[in-house]
């Protein structure tokens, strides 16, 4: 545990939460903690369970709030796989989700910031990317 380092995230945190309108609460802290210490895209339930443990009076609806809080302010995003519930992902760096469909892990790549090797329609802005690839992973491919 770095002291330093947490007070600096509490305050990047912070400034981005009350940015967007929310106040600063332990328990958007201990989601936005949760959602980085495992960066394996949980859905609203899995975070919870993991919440829970730190702070067991955490309710599901709480978290949530947390998640709808953290995602309106720009710090974490939220992804929609298909056939799933939606995940929620903290790496704010456009990347594409590499999903395997035989274990359902999610594996985040860096896109580079000179995207032009993407197909696009001509003239086409792009804005943010929200790609996701399909696939197996090398764990499973192995079975
Ligand atoms: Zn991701
Ligand atoms: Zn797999």
């Amino acid at each position: 545990m770095h002291p330093v380092g947490d007070k600096k995230q509490n305050g990047r945190l912070g400034e981005r939460l009350s940015a967007s309108g929310f106040r600063f609460t332990p328990q958007r802290r201990h989601v936005y903690d949760v959602l980085s210490q495992k960066l394996d895209h949980p859905t609203a339930d899995e975070v919870f369970m993991r919440a829970k443990k730190a702070m067991p009076e955490i309710s599901l609806a709480t978290v949530y709030n947390c998640l709808d809080a953290l995602v309106e302010s720009g710090m974490v995003r939220q992804v929609q796989l298909q056939r799933g519930a939606t995940r929620f992902c903290p790496n704010m760096e456009e990347h594409c989700h590499y999903y395997c469909d035989a274990c359902g892990a999610v594996f985040d790549v860096a896109l580079t910031a000179d995207s032009s090797f993407m197909p696009r329609p001509r003239g086409f802005k792009i804005d943010h990317y929200d790609i996701a690839v399909h696939g197996v992973c090398a764990q499973c491919a192995k079975k």
